[in-house]
Formats: structure tokens, C-alpha cells, sequence
């Protein structure tokens, strides 16, 4: 068996006439039938083949194949942004009166189309706290299909034993959907570890860059034919153009991750010891509450440190104020390091004690790791600090 890190280089589309050695890009809408009845047995879905780029097309397709061996899916399916993979999931997959067992440490647009969105269709949802494994079992009714959980989760970093659960949820014959974003495939395989499905936000780690939207739902062949029939009407499709750039950067994946890793965990213990911070969340540093888990399912600890200054919600601002090198900017998971203050911005509409409902706390800042030397990050940090 090959292994990941090689499947995400030498998984390719096949060569067309010009013996190209690296991919080319499809940029076509639509393909050419060979006759009449080519074209019948195609739209019969008698003969596989490409007929439009809303639900085939070479690049999007090798994407899919490269994300599918990496989380040793059977199968994928990829879409124009994170959010439209979570979405098509959820039309793809439920009806009305069906619920979700879920818990409030979810993207924040995930959270919305829980108790937003979904709500106008009647399906509804129950939050559990993300550590009571108990509270998950009880919280599944007769109408649950799915626990949808996020680990390690934005921006909190909460970690959820993905095996652990995933022994609830088959006692129970729900499925478990974990959002895999912030570890990517390489750091942490859910289905390995008993999950039925995993959703991607590509436009982070897999892009890499900062340059594309994508997203990707990787499970078995039933799961995805269910997916793709609901894709293929709806249209959240995957560019072309973006599949062929997300393809490329799986390439790299697995050299840039090492560093986003090594760096991270280094600012974590430096940050850990400065007297201006009053605690550090990084899932591979001993205080994570969740450490041991961490550790039993994740290869690193990922790029996304969290730490709290003692001064609050005024010194957060002033921090960021203070940076030089890092950017201020909504993205993560790029070569460029990036710092967020969740209060005064993503969670500023939140009153102070919804916040700390969601684990979000007042001078909590946000920092993606970069590919830069980790002695010009610390620089930066220490002199804002
Ligand atoms: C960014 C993000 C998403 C949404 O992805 P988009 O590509 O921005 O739509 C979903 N889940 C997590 C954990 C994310 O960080």
C-alpha cells in the first residue's frame, strides 16, 4: 500500500494526447459526444463519462480521488467553498423532521445553518457540551441522523475523541460527520478512527496560500452517490480552476504542515512562559485539557495556537495594533502567519456571556502559525506582547 504522502503527489488525471508531465487545466464547460448514441448511453448513465462540468470534470475528479486516499474514504465529493460542503451534506443527507446532535464548539456558519437555516425545513438540533459523551448518547432520539461534531474546533480548539464517540454513534445507527479543517488529513484521520464522513474547508491548509475557496465531503460510495445526485441538481460545484490550484497544493501538504506544526508548538511553549499571557490552547502542550486525546488521535498538533492576555479586551486590540509581521486578516491555515481577536470582531455581536458560552473569552487571540522562521514570528509577538 502507498502511502498518503506519496498518493497526494502521483494521483493524477490521465494523461491526454500531449504526454503532459504535470496535470493541465480543463477549463470547459461541456464535452463532446462521439455520436448519438455515445450520448444516449451517457445521459442513461449506461456508459461513465464526462458530459458538463457541473458535476464532472477531470481536475474537480482528482481532487476528489487525492482528498478520498488521504482520509482512506471510498470516495469523494468536492464544492465551491467549506460551507458548501457542509450545506450540500446536510440537504443531501436529511428531510424534514429528521434532528442533529451537535455541540456549540462548530465553525460559525455551521452554528448559523443549525439554528437558522436548517430550522425553515423542520430539522432541528440538539447542542450537547462537546466533552459529555453521555450527553451525546442521551441527546439521540428516534428522528437523529447524525452527530456532527468539529476537532480540534475553531477557534477554541476543543478536542472530542473521535473513536470514543464514534462507538455512541454506532450503538446508536447515527452516522458521525466530523469537520476535519483545522488537522487536514495528514495530521488526523476520522474515519480511520470510526467516523462515517469528513468535511473540509480546502480554502484553508489544503490551499494553503490564501488564494481559493473549496470544500470536500470524503465517505463511502452510498454516502457519496447520495451527495452527488443532490450536487448535481443544486450546483455548489467546484471550479475547475480552484480544483486544479487545491490539486497542486496537496502536493506540498505534507512538507508545509510539518512546518506549520513544528513552528506552532514552539511560539505555544514561548507564548506558555511570557508574563502578559495568562494561558496557552495548543493540543499537543501538556496543559490542554484534552492533551492525552490529542495525542492518542493526531500526528501533530496542527498550525492554530490560542492563547489569553491579561489585559483583556482593550489589550487585545492593542495587540493586534502592535503586530508587524503577522496579518490581520479573517483567513487561516496559510504560509503567512495570521492573528485574530475573536471579541472585538467575529464574536463582537455576541454579548460577554455568549461568549464565554462558546469559549470565547475577552483577551483570547488567535494566531495561524506561518511558514516564516519561528524566530521572526516570536520576534514580532514578543515586542506586541
Ligand atoms: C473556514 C471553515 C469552514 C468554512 O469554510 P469556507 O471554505 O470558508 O466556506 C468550515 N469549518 C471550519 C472549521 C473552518 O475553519
Amino acid at each position: 500500500m502507498r502511502r498518503p504522502e506519496t498518493d497526494a503527489i502521483r494521483i493524477q488525471a490521465e494523461r491526454s494526447a500531449n504526454n503532459e508531465h504535470s496535470v493541465p487545466l480543463y477549463l470547459t464547460s461541456s464535452y463532446v459526444f462521439e455520436d448519438a448514441e455515445d450520448m444516449r448511453s451517457q445521459f442513461a448513465e449506461e456508459k461513465t463519462g464526462h458530459i458538463y462540468s457541473r458535476y464532472a470534470n477531470p481536475n474537480v475528479e482528482e481532487f476528489n480521488r487525492k482528498m478520498a486516499a488521504l482520509e482512506g474514504a471510498e470516495c469523494g465529493w468536492a464544492t465551491a467553498t467549506g460551507m458548501a460542503a457542509v450545506f450540500t451534506f446536510f440537504g443531501a443527507l436529511l428531510s424534514s423532521g429528521d434532528h442533529i446532535v451537535s455541540c456549540r464548539s462548530v465553525f460559525g456558519s455551521t452554528h448559523k445553518l443549525l439554528t437558522e437555516v436548517l430550522p425553515k425545513w423542520q430539522i432541528d438540533h440538539t447542542y450537547v457540551d462537546f466533552d459529555d459523551y453521555e450527553g451525546f448518547e442521551n441527546a439521540i432520539t428516534a428522528s437523529t441522523k447524525l452527530v456532527y461534531i468539529e476537532t480540534p474546533s475553531n477557534p477554541a480548539l476543543d478536542i472530542i475523541d473521535i473513536e470514543r464517540l464514534s462507538e455512541v454513534c454506532k450503538r446508536n445507527k447515527v452516522l458521525l460527520v466530523v469537520d476535519n479543517c483545522f488537522a487536514t488529513p495528514l495530521l488526523q484521520q476520522p474515519i480511520k478512527l470510526g467516523a462515517d464522513v469528513t468535511i473540509h474547508s480546502a480554502t484553508k491548509y489544503i490551499d494553503g496560500q490564501g488564494r481559493t475557496l473549496g470544500g470536500v465531503i470524503l465517505s463511502s460510495l452510498v454516502i457519496i452517490e447520495k451527495v452527488k445526485n443532490f450536487a448535481r441538481h443544486s450546483g455548489p460545484a467546484m471550479s475547475p480552476f480552484n480544483a486544479w490550484i487545491l490539486s497542486k497544493s496537496l502536493e506540498t501538504l505534507d512538507v508545509r504542515l510539518e512546518r506549520h506544526c513544528n513552528n506552532a508548538l514552539e511560539i505555544a511553549k514561548r507564548l506558555e512562559g511570557h508574563p502578559a499571557v495568562a494561558f496557552v490552547k495548543y493540543p499537543f502542550l501538556e496543559s490542554h485539557p484534552h492533551y492525552a486525546i490529542a495525542k492518542k488521535q493526531m500526528r501533530q498538533g496542527g498550525g492554530i495556537v490560542t492563547f489569553e492576555l491579561k489585559s483583556g479586551l482593550e489589550g487585545g486590540k492593542k495587540f493586534l495594533n502592535s503586530l508587524e509581521l503577522f496579518s490581520l486578516t479573517a483567513n487561516l491555515g496559510d504560509v503567512r502567519s495570521i492573528a485574530t481577536h475573536p471579541a472585538s470582531t467575529t464574536h463582537s455581536k455576541l454579548s460577554a456571556e455568549q461568549r464565554i458560552e462558546v469559549g470565547i473569552t475577552d483577551g483570547m487571540v488567535r494566531l495561524s502559525i506561518g511558514l516564516e522562521h519561528v524566530e521572526d514570528i516570536w520576534k514580532d509577538l514578543n515586542g506586541a506582547l
